[in-house]
């Protein structure tokens, strides 16, 4: 079947006619669609109808586009098994994690519908008599959002549904791994009664179709959530535009685990945070920082829980991990491995492909845990999006924080202690957007900021209060009703006569 495209209020073949194959990762004999491999043209179109449903959309009150949002989340909430079933088959985490993606997306909606009524601006005193002054917000115009495949729903929800409440127009180019759950998305906005030129849908090739919309000068508003290395390329063209910039990119989350650790909890955390979606979260577990006093008992405990969990399709009951999202990760996960090895770390768990039977036809990697690794190797260093767990061994809570700081990433860490001393001094002195304590590296909830520093991002934060800021402009009002003028900072500090 040929899925469509959205643009200008309807769905459309691409122009050029050209198409791409969407695979289920964990049978690629399994073709879900064929999708549009649109080009520039197809953006100029969604640009110029998207700059047209700005105009209808900036002049309906915020709680009636709220009002949008909620009928938005209660068709999610009647759809969850149905969407997380076909994301599952085209992304391939299991079930479980599939209905967590668009619980997430529902909770989005809920929270835009609500903040509808809100936009807080300011009102505060003028220094002068008969003067009012006040901050309010107004919407920017087009915004182009481009998001990755491992969050097909949350991802793009996160970011649409704040700059839809906002007031914007939008552009969405998923992921080309995921566009069917992008196109479930759009058909739920549109049913909810969003205006159709409001939202515009353009599926294709990062390069193309994603470059083009960052290219455009009529997109003055991006939002990335990608690898580091095409955020980067994002964000030399915004810069050279002055475009506003959102960029959520790669991470090299840690677990600490200390001596005074509940190990059991522990263990559960790094099973979960390491090999949940494959790996393939921006907040994966993909070190884990252990002090000396409990390091072999617990990598005895993780290497036998580890091996086994059982591998397959996402949709059959009692699988724990699915596949990679294709071959060319898979790949990369074979070559960190050997890298681990070649830099003096030992594979005790893992490290091959996963195959026999059902699994030779999908991209699957065995859970896989290096032991030995220094802070320093590749593996502890970089960002790999797989099945892989480099455990690093530590004499203390310092030198494990020291470690954790020690990448160029910084969004996620967890560390595992009983002692609330160290607890609070984790929060306080780890480089990163988000820490847990007793919890694993992943699990953000919606209400809250979600985003990291150093090459994780560029200081923005999605989710929770903060994502709203970055869809509005703040605008100042000062209202005079004196029928005088007055000088700010002149008349209400007359000179002092000199002494
Ligand atoms: P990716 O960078 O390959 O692709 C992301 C999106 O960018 C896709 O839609 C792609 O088509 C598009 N794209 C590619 N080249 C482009 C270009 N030149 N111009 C404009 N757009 C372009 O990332 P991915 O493999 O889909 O996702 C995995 C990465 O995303 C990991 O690095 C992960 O850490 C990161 N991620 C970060 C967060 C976060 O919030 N920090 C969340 C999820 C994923």
């Amino acid at each position: 079947m040929n899925f469509r495209n959205h643009i200008a209020g309807t769905w459309v073949a691409p122009r050029a006619g050209k198409y791409f194959d969407n695979v289920n990762p964990a049978d690629t004999t399994d073709i879900i669609g064929r999708f549009p491999a649109s080009d520039g043209d197809d953006v100029e179109a969604a640009v110029a109808s998207a700059q047209r449903g700005f105009e209808l959309w900036k002049r309906t009150p915020a709680p009636a586009r709220g009002d949008v949002l909620r009928r938005v989340g209660d068709l999610m909430l009647a759809r969850k098994e149905e969407i997380a079933n076909l994301m599952t088959r085209e992304m391939g985490k299991p079930l479980a994690e599939t209905r967590g993606d668009v619980q997430e997306g529902i909770d989005t909606a809920y929270y835009a519908a609500t903040e509808g009524r809100r936009l807080f601006g300011h009102t505060v005193p003028s220094e002068l008599r008969d003067k009012w002054a006040m901050s309010f917000r107004r919407p920017i115009g087009v915004v182009g959002l481009i998001t990755p495949f491992n969050f097909p729903m949350a991802i793009p929800t996160w970011k649409l549904f704040p700059a839809l409440v906002c007031g914007n127009a939008a552009i969405l180019k998923p992921a080309e791994d995921v566009p069917h759950t992008a196109t479930v998305l759009v058909e739920i906005l549109l049913e909810a009664g969003l205006p159709a030129e409001v939202i515009q849908l353009v599926h294709g090739h990062g390069e193309v179709v994603g470059k083009a919309i960052v290219d455009h000068p009529g997109v003055p508003v991006i939002s990335f959530t990608g690898s580091t290395e095409t955020g980067s390329i994002v964000g030399a063209t915004c810069g050279r535009m002055h475009k506003r910039l959102s960029l959520e990119m790669g991470g090299k989350n840690a677990q600490v685990v200390l001596d005074d650790a509940d190990l059991d909890l522990a263990l559960e955390g790094v099973l979960w945070g390491a090999f949940g979606t494959t790996g393939q979260r921006c907040t994966a577990t993909s070190r884990l920082i252990v002090q000396r006093g409990v390091h072999d008992r617990f990598v005895a405990m993780l290497e036998a829980k580890a091996g086994a969990l059982r591998l397959g399709d996402g949709r059959q009951p009692g699988t724990d991990v699915g596949p990679l999202i294709h071959a060319a990760s898979r790949d990369k996960v074979e070559r960190y491995v050997g890298i681990a090895r070649e830099q003096g770390g030992e594979v005790v768990t893992g490290g091959r492909r996963a195959t026999g039977g059902a699994l030779d036809r999908g991209f699957f990697f065995q859970p896989t845990i290096v032991t030995g690794v220094q802070a320093g190797h590749r593996v502890a260093v970089e960002e790999i999006f797989g099945p892989v767990l480099s455990v690093i061994r530590v004499d203390t809570a310092d030198e494990a924080f020291r470690i954790n700081n020690g990448v160029p990433y910084g969004l996620s860490s967890s560390v595992y202690t009983r002692d609330v001393n160290l607890a609070f001094r984790a929060l306080n002195e780890l480089d990163n957007g988000i820490t847990y304590i007793n919890a694993p590296t992943i699990g953000a909830e919606a209400h809250l900021p979600f985003g990291g520093v150093k090459q994780t991002g560029n200081g923005h934060r999605e989710g929770g209060w903060e994502v709203y800021e970055f869809y509005s402009e703040t605008k100042v009002g000062y209202v005079d009703f004196s029928g005088r003028l007055q000088r700010a900072q002149i008349d209400n500090y007359p000179a002092q006569a000199a002494s």
